[in-house]
């Protein structure tokens, strides 16, 4: 991380945490959060590679203990990924507060179908992407909402508005980073080029690696060497 990056993070964690704070007032239970989430991030590292490794995890293999660790994962790879809008003003769709509101609920348990969805829903489109189809992602219309009739009340008569975003899913927010994470990264992607492998990868630069592992390229250049391929 570049010293803007650190000083733009840190202010990103401020103000992340004024949210919190007024979102959760067990402050116990938040600092146990904060502290498991910055775990987490650590965890995800490469965001490209964590979400191809998370797409094709075998989830009846993890263990409770892990399977909460993935779910913070999942939590703080939104988070890093979330830009907080420059003016707070109300009405303004906050996915934020309301992934935390969801992250928070239980630390094991209530949001066991949320992974698995967002697995499979990554999985579907990583397959079609490597038999050569789209990723395709619709995003979640906004809603808008607005009162054609004026209200009293004690401030005078207004017209009420929300331009809330009620209806915008956690899976649909995570999708949506998801989307941009892979568009901004997909050229790091790759299809390992070993004939007997053929599995997709991520490489640490873009467009540079021709194969998955080092154990891939060593068995084509071998093989070449003695004629066989
Ligand atoms: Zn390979």
């Amino acid at each position: 991380m570049t010293d803007q990056e650190i000083r733009e993070y840190s202010s990103f964690v401020r103000d992340v945490s004024r949210w919190v704070d007024e979102i959760l007032t067990d402050q116990k239970r938040f600092a146990e959060l904060k502290r498991d989430v910055r775990r987490a991030e650590k965890r995800v590292g490469d965001k490209a590679k964590w979400l191809l490794k998370f797409a094709y995890l075998d989830l009846a293999k993890v263990n409770n203990i892990a399977f909460n660790d993935l779910r913070l994962e999942i939590f703080a790879f939104a988070l890093s990924e979330y830009k907080p809008p420059k003016e707070f003003s109300t009405g303004f769709f906050e996915p934020l507060p309301y992934l935390f509101r969801v992250f928070s609920l239980s630390r094991l348990g209530s949001t066991n179908s949320l992974v698995d969805f967002f697995q499979s829903e990554l999985r579907k489109r990583f397959d079609d992407s490597i038999q050569g189809r789209w990723w395709e992602y619709r995003r979640p219309a906004p809603v808008e909402r607005f009162r054609i009739f004026r209200r009293r009340s004690p401030e005078g008569v207004h017209y009420v508005d929300n331009t809330g975003g009620d209806g915008i899913s956690v899976p649909d927010i995570l999708l949506g980073i998801a989307t941009d994470v892979l568009k901004r990264e997909r050229e790091r992607f790759g299809i390992c080029q070993n004939l007997r492998c053929g599995n997709p990868f991520v490489a640490e630069r873009k467009n540079r690696a021709k194969y998955c592992s080092p154990k891939c390229a060593a068995y084509v250049r071998v093989n070449r060497k003695r004629g066989k391929l």
